[in-house]
């Protein structure tokens, strides 16, 4: 079982300029397919951005190049994107799911509560940061919404794939965001997506975390600290981070 870390989505900060971070996809080779996990900004974005991320290139620094693209990326690993059967997205905001229509024969699975939120009608400006047109081409939706296991203390909703993964619903971030944990050759690894921030290079204040993030910050990191056989990442890495990953598992 193959994992590829990808970064699709370099985002700095304007006014740290040690917050310098890239966005953290999943590439798992399954038995079903690859899925991806988020897709980071698509190539249009990059042709024809949005006011939204218009908008996030002027409070943030931006490479914005389209290499960065998952679809991209994937080519450069020697697959195609019709390879990619499968795409499971911890949340819809635009840094995660812009990359949807790369890919517009895979199934997408998603929360239910995130997806509602999604399609919500109506604007309001908490959601200002879900992008319609991501899923405009229609893709086949598979919706999760019963607790149905356990992991660890948490609970979860099992995802049908080999190898095993469970949806950890840690909503707050946005209405029906979740983490995900994915058993590897390894051990657990445990993407808590955008409700935590990458342990060990941090330095965001806890009260701006939870500003951002949500609540679950205190309890994923305890847990961490309790459980350091579990790898536990955030969607929102430090590029520090990304170099220090020589090989994919
Ligand atoms: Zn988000």
């Amino acid at each position: 079982m193959i994992i590829h870390f990808l970064n699709c989505f370099t985002d700095n900060a304007r006014f740290s300029s040690r917050m310098k971070t890239g966005l953290l996809c999943l590439l798992i080779e399954t038995d079903k397919g690859l899925a991806l996990v988020d897709t980071g900004l698509g190539l249009r974005d990059y042709s024809n951005p949005t006011w939204f991320t218009q908008f996030f290139r002027i409070i943030t620094v931006m490479p914005f190049s389209p290499e960065e693209a998952a679809v991209n990326q994937i080519q450069k690993l020697g697959y195609q994107p019709e390879d990619v059967k499968h795409i499971i997205l911890t949340h819809m905001h635009f840094d995660h799911c812009g990359g949807l229509p790369d890919f517009p024969h895979a199934k997408v699975h998603v929360h239910k509560r995130e997806y509602d939120a999604f399609m919500g009608q109506g604007f309001d400006w908490k959601n200002a940061a879900y992008i319609r047109r991501n899923l405009a081409h229609r893709p086949e939706i598979a919706l999760y919404e019963t607790i149905d296991s356990k992991w660890f203390d948490f609970d979860a909703i099992r995802l049908p794939f080999a190898p095993e993964m469970v949806f950890i619903p840690l909503f707050g971030h946005s209405a029906g965001h979740c983490g995900l944990a994915v058993k590897t050759d390894s051990g657990w690894h445990f993407h808590v997506a955008d409700a935590g921030v990458d342990i060990e290079h941090n330095i965001a204040p806890d009260f701006a975390i939870r500003l951002a993030l949500g609540p679950h910050w205190p309890r994923l990191r305890a847990f961490a600290q309790s459980h350091p056989e579990v790898t536990l990442t955030a969607s929102h890495m430090y590029d520090s981070y990304f170099a220090a990953l020589k090989v994919d598992r």
